[in-house]
Parts: C-alpha cells; sequence; structure tokens
C-alpha cells in the first residue's frame, strides 16, 4: 500500500452545509440499540430506561402529615380552644380513629387518622400536659399530603428512553423498583490521528505535542456513559490507519477519530475509511469545525472529528453527543439553547460559530461573556467557559444570543 498516496477530495457536498442539515443526516436513519439488559438500581445512574415504568402503588401511600403537629377536626377548632390530645402518632406507625372533641398529636410523614381533615402545625399551638391549645382557625386540608398526590397507582412513572439521573433514580425508589430495564451501554472505539502526538507523562521532541484529544473525547463520552476501547495514537500513514480502523470497526458500536479528516496530504482516515466502508464527508458551515466525516463500517458507525482541540470538543457536542444519545435510547438528544443577553460585540463570518462563553452578573443581571481568544486551537476557552454561544450574525451587547449550557451536554 502507498502510504504517501495524497487523498482526493471527496466530500459529498462541494458546498458547505448547516450545523442541523449535517445533525439531521446522521440521525435520520440512526436508531436505538436493539439489546437491552435488566440492572438493579444501584447500578442505574446514566442509563436510559428501555420501557416504560408503571407504579403498582400510591405514592404517598396513604394521607399524611405535612408536619409536627395536632391532627384535627377543623369544624372543631377556632382560635384559642383548649382541647385534650387523646393519641401520639409518630412516623411509622399508624393512630386510631380520632375521637370527637379531641386532637391527635402528629408528626412528619405519620398517617392522619380517620376522623381528622386537617393538621395545625405546632408553632401555633400551645401544648399543656394532657391538652394543647390551638391558637388558630384551620381550613380542612390544611398540612395533608394526599395519598397518590405525588403518583397514582398504575399511571407511568418514566417513560422508555428516559436518562436517569438523581431525581429519577429516588423516583425509582420511592415506588419500590429495585430492577429495571435498560438499554445496553454503547462501545465507542477511539484512536488519535497525527505523527506529532505524544502521550502524557513522555518527554517531548521538537515538533512533537501532547495528545490532549484522548482525554477531552474521553471525558465526554464517560459522562455519555459508554464504554470506551481506546485505540491510542495512529501515525499519519494510509497502512496503518487502515488496520486501526479495521480492528476498531470489529470491537465496536461507533468509532470516532480525532484529526486526518481534511484534505491535506497527510489525512488518511478518509481515504481508509472509503477502502473499508461508506463514508460521508460534509465540510460544514461552522467554526470551530468545519470537516466532519460520518460513515459506516459493517454494522459499525464513524464519526471523524477535526483535529483542532476545541474542534474536537465543539464537534463531539454538536454532532457525536445526539448520535450516541440516540443509539442508547434516549428521546432528548439535542442541545438545549437558551436565550439570554449576550454581553459582547461579534462581527459574524459568514459560518455558524460556536463561541466559548460564560454568565457573569452584571448590574444584578445574567449576561454572557466573550473569551478573548476564540482560536480552534486554544483549548483554555473551553475550560474557562461554561457554555457555548450559537452566533451566525452581528452581536452588539444587549442583543439575545443562543447558549448552550455546558452542564445540560455532559
Ligand atoms: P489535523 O486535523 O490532523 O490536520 O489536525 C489539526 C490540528 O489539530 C493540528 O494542529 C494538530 O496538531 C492538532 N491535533 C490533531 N490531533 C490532536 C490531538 N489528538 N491532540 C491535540 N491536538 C491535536
Ligand atoms: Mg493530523
Amino acid at each position: 500500500m502507498n502510504n504517501k498516496t495524497s487523498p482526493v477530495d471527496c466530500c459529498d457536498t462541494p458546498s458547505l452545509i448547516s450545523v442541523d442539515d449535517a445533525i439531521h443526516r446522521i440521525l435520520e436513519h440512526t436508531t436505538a440499540l436493539p439489546e437491552t439488559e435488566i440492572i438493579v438500581l444501584d447500578d442505574a445512574l446514566g442509563r436510559f430506561l428501555a420501557e416504560d415504568v408503571i407504579s403498582t402503588i400510591n405514592v404517598p401511600g396513604y394521607d399524611n402529615s405535612a408536619m409536627d403537629g395536632y391532627a384535627v377536626r377543623s369544624s372543631e377548632i377556632s382560635a384559642d380552644i383548649e382541647l385534650p390530645v387523646s393519641q401520639r402518632i409518630p412516623a411509622g406507625s399508624v393512630g386510631s380513629p380520632l375521637t370527637e372533641g379531641s386532637v391527635a398529636r402528629i408528626f412528619t410523614g405519620a398517617p392522619v387518622p380517620p376522623g381528622a381533615d386537617a393538621v395545625v402545625m405546632q408553632e401555633k399551638c400551645t401544648a399543656g400536659e394532657t391538652t394543647v391549645t390551638v391558637n388558630t382557625s384551620v381550613k380542612a386540608g390544611t398540612n395533608i399530603r394526599r395519598a397518590g398526590e405525588d403518583i397514582a397507582a398504575g399511571s407511568v412513572v418514566l417513560k422508555a428512553g428516559q436518562k436517569l439521573r438523581a431525581q429519577e433514580m429516588g423516583l425509582l425508589a420511592s415506588v419500590g423498583i429495585s430492577q429495571l430495564m435498560v438499554f445496553r451501554r454503547l462501545k465507542v472505539a477511539t484512536f488519535f490521528t497525527g505523527d506529532e502526538l505524544v502521550k502524557p507523562g513522555q518527554k517531548l521532541a521538537p515538533g512533537q505535542i501532547y495528545n490532549s484529544n484522548k482525554y477531552t473525547l474521553k471525558g465526554l463520552l464517560q459522562s455519555f456513559n459508554c464504554e470506551i476501547i481506546d485505540l491510542g495514537i495512529v501515525p499519519d500513514s494510509l497502512e496503518a490507519t487502515h488496520k486501526v480502523l479495521a480492528k476498531a470497526a470489529t470491537q465496536a458500536d461507533l468509532v470516532i477519530t480525532s484529526g486526518g479528516v481534511s484534505v491535506g496530504e497527510e489525512d488518511y482516515v478518509r481515504v481508509a475509511l472509503q477502502q473499508l466502508g461508506e463514508l460521508s464527508m460534509w465540510r460544514i458551515a461552522m467554526k470551530p469545525g468545519k470537516p466532519v466525516a460520518f460513515g459506516k463500517i459493517g454494522q459499525t458507525l464513524f464519526m471523524g472529528l477535526p483535529g483542532n482541540p476545541v474542534s474536537v470538543f465543539v464537534t463531539c457536542l454538536l454532532f457525536a453527543r445526539p448520535l450516541i444519545l440516540k443509539m442508547q435510547g434516549a428521546t432528548q438528544y439535542l442541545p438545549q439553547k437558551l436565550l439570554m443577553t449576550s454581553g459582547f460585540a461579534w462581527q459574524a463570518g459568514g459560518r455558524q460559530e460556536y463561541l466559548r462563553v460564560r454568565i457573569e452578573t452584571k448590574n444584578n443581571r445574567p449576561v454572557v461573556t466573550l473569551f478573548p481568544h476564540q482560536g480552534s486551537g486554544v483549548l483554555s476557552s473551553a475550560s474557562w467557559a461554561d457554555g457555548l454561544a450559537e452566533v451566525d450574525e452581528d452581536i452588539k451587547p444587549g442583543d439575545s444570543v443562543k447558549y448552550l449550557p455546558f452542564q445540560g451536554l455532559f
């Protein structure tokens, strides 16, 4: 194999395509992996439900007190009335029907006894030895949490495709679920092209740089809950690229690479992919980013991201993330975009730009501020930022700007 063959420019679309168009093309034929697995709730964080979860119980399971105080018949209560305390009901025990003309001492979470229709908080009562003086009138229903007010028995608690975050973990536990069916995790193989790349920890020779993209990508893929198969640094030769790509395709559902996808003489990823499978290569009207390759080797999908450190970060968030989430069974995979007030001026450059920005408070209002160096190699911009501003026209301070918070992305 002549490993110095100059790749031809094979872009399917000679003209630039939009970011939205590229996302659409990536997602249109992509479906969730068919494989599911049963896991225990303890291991469910970050996974995606493969089936609807239906509750068999009401939550709360019974009318219960929202306060420490006294369970009463509201019709018997007027300000400064003194009544005997006929029973004491702590959480975890069940009282008896409330005797007429009496109140029950009750604690938060304890079942409201039959006959009582309100709870007066203890701060509004003065306790005697065996009686209590209620210092207020009370409406029926006050401070009672109704059976089923959170979740009704028979209702869908969470739908298939839901990502399980901390609050969903708690919600599932609240209906007694200990095992659940989720989509299997996606296996993603990565490799990093470039003769200049060196592992951190080694000494740099002149002309070399550290393989930072591996760690950017690894962090993102871990946050998307993927199983990662890292195939390391691959030299700029067609032979090496071909070999590693063939290996990656046998091991993973998706292969993601960085570098080697532009039209330079040293860019072999596209050529190797064309030899092994199918490739769509788009020049995307965006900055940073531009060339992104998408293809298939057998059943394994392929995404080739650019090499520049900020480009790899941004294109992974915009293109690889929705693909990965959809393959893992998620029903929500597109980034959240918030309209915020710009604190900066920007001159549009003809392509959709993803600026590294962060929210700061000025005059008691949140505004989007800009990192001063927006070069696609300036990774400190991404570390400084808490989100991306999506900009395709001139912006002046005070204008609305679309803001994509990192928090919602990984
Ligand atoms: P390429 O797309 O291969 O032409 O790379 C574009 C730029 O990104 C070059 O400056 C590369 O040195 C740099 N680059 C490529 N891969 C990596 C990587 N894994 N880590 C850090 N920088 C990289
Ligand atoms: Mg390169």
